[in-house]
């Protein structure tokens, strides 16, 4: 069958994110079918869309949704409505089935098969694909394929594939020119899963629970191949890279021995870690950290669901300096918990953390599946059947948003290392111009003070 993969995410600030889950899914398809890529990020839209439908004439048509909204509070915006735009253009040109699947669809898969009125989807991880193709092609009902949803048929809540089943990047990406040029990031992931139970969070819904890895080796088989391909910096993707600290020594190890040379980051989880973790990690190539923080007060971490106390995040701060890394903290206020008091206690301790970069964040998005949900639901602010596919974010009874907001940008005062959200488009406009001057990676560390 001839598959025409679309990324449809088109958000790049703070800087473009190469489309990994296509490339996953791309590479489970290789072996039996002819595979186009479509990155709607670094294309004219209309044109790109209506070229590549025509010359390569799929069968069928994948488009990937990564993320529902732009998650901000003081700024919402849904991204529903450029996915119907995006699907709507593919319905003019042709009428071959669409599958829907990504993050965004795992975690509304209903609504988004209604209202973008695709012909299937897979919830959870994309590499079912084959599974719904040989389906299609031996005349199979595909709604038997467990997280696979046809357009009439009932949803099915979808199993984390095996281990064995996934984990596999195609060697020769598709479409990377435009990362290269642009700060030359690419991006890989070393497991799937989140053992963690924040009550927010969406990615134990997307991912499963229980973290399965990917062999070191295999890593950084794919890692060199990035490097080989023109990468100058690799984010691994993982929720938390160090959740498992054996495999995460395991995997920078691999990094290492098998000749990786450019730098590398993830996302952190600041949690207690073996004697001289960091160290070994920044031995073998690791240069950024990004520890999702989220407060500095513990009643707040332990109401957030959080895996560690204010004690650990400073002794993880140390131990990421002291091995020379570059270290940025990601907080999360107004979420069940906070108050006031409970702010002015987390930005009083913040400045304790020395040498970094504050990504802040105000107000916590409701997603279904999670803990959030259900208190949001038990404090009567959403409906039993709500339709929370529009950005609804939990209202504190102690604080508002507006309220956290002033407080902090009063804090902030003229702090060159505290970032709103993502940064907005200022942000995304300075990384190009020092992308253009040939600077790479994810380069906060310019704002460390
Ligand atoms: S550690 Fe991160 S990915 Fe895991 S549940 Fe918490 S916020 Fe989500």
């Amino acid at each position: 069958m001839k598959v025409l993969l679309i990324s449809a995410n088109t958000v790049v600030e703070p800087y473009a994110v190469y489309p990994l889950g296509l490339d996953y899914v791309a590479a489970a398809l290789a072996a039996d079918h002819e595979v186009a890529c479509l990155d709607m990020n670094v294309v004219a839209e209309d044109d790109a869309l209506t070229v590549a439908i025509h010359r390569f004439a799929p069968d069928l048509i994948g488009v990937s949704l990564r993320n529902i909204d732009n998650t901000d509070a003081l700024n919402p915006e849904s991204y529903v409505p450029l996915y119907r735009r995006l699907v709507e253009k593919i319905r003019q040109f042709c009428d071959v089935p669409i599958v829907l699947g990504g993050s965004a669809f795992t975690m509304f898969p209903e609504t988004l098969m209604a209202l973008l009125d695709a012909d299937y989807g897979i919830v959870g991880e994309g590499e079912r694909m084959p599974q719904l193709l040989d389906a299609l092609e031996n005349g199979d009902n595909p709604s038997k394929i467990h997280g696979v949803i046809c357009r009439s048929g009932a949803s099915t809540q979808a199993l984390p594939l095996s281990e064995a089943s996934n984990g596999r990047l195609s060697a020769t990406p598709a479409g990377i020119d435009f990362y290269l040029r642009h700060g030359g990031m690419l991006n890989l992931q070393t497991k799937r899963g989140c053992p963690f139970r924040c009550v927010y969070c969406s990615y134990p819904n997307i991912e499963g629970r229980v973290m399965r890895h990917h062999a070191p080796s295999k890593i950084a088989e794919d890692a060199l191949a990035r490097q080989d391909a023109g990468a100058r910096y690799l984010f691994i993707t993982d929720s938390a890279f160090n959740a498992d600290p054996e495999h995460s020594l395991a995997v920078a190890r691999a990094l290492k021995s098998i000749g990786l040379t450019i730098p590398w980051g993830g996302f952190f989880a600041p949690i207690r870690m073996p004697g001289g973790y960091f160290d070994i990690l920044a031995e073998c190539g690791l240069t950024h950290v990004e520890f999702g923080t989220e407060a500095l007060c513990d009643s707040v971490l332990q109401a957030y669901g959080k895996p560690f106390r204010v004690s650990h995040v400073f002794d993880a701060h140390r131990a990421a300096r002291a091995a020379g890394l570059h270290v940025a903290h990601y907080f999360l206020f107004a979420g069940p918990g906070e108050s006031e008091q409970t702010l002015a206690t987390s930005l009083s301790r913040i400045d304790r953390l020395n040498k970094t970069v504050l990504f802040l964040f105000c107000g916590m998005r409701i997603y279904p599946h999670t803990a959030l949900y259900e208190l949001a639901l038990k404090h009567g602010q959403i409906e039993s059947d709500p339709s929370i596919l529009e950005p609804v974010f939990y209202r504190s009874p102690r604080i508002t948003v507006s309220r956290a907001a002033d407080m902090i940008a009063e804090h902030a005062k003229d702090r060159k290392n505290w970032v709103h959200a993502a940064g907005g488009e200022a942000t995304g406009e300075i990384l190009d111009r020092m992308y253009r001057g040939g600077f790479s990676g994810p380069l906060w560390e310019f704002l460390i003070r």
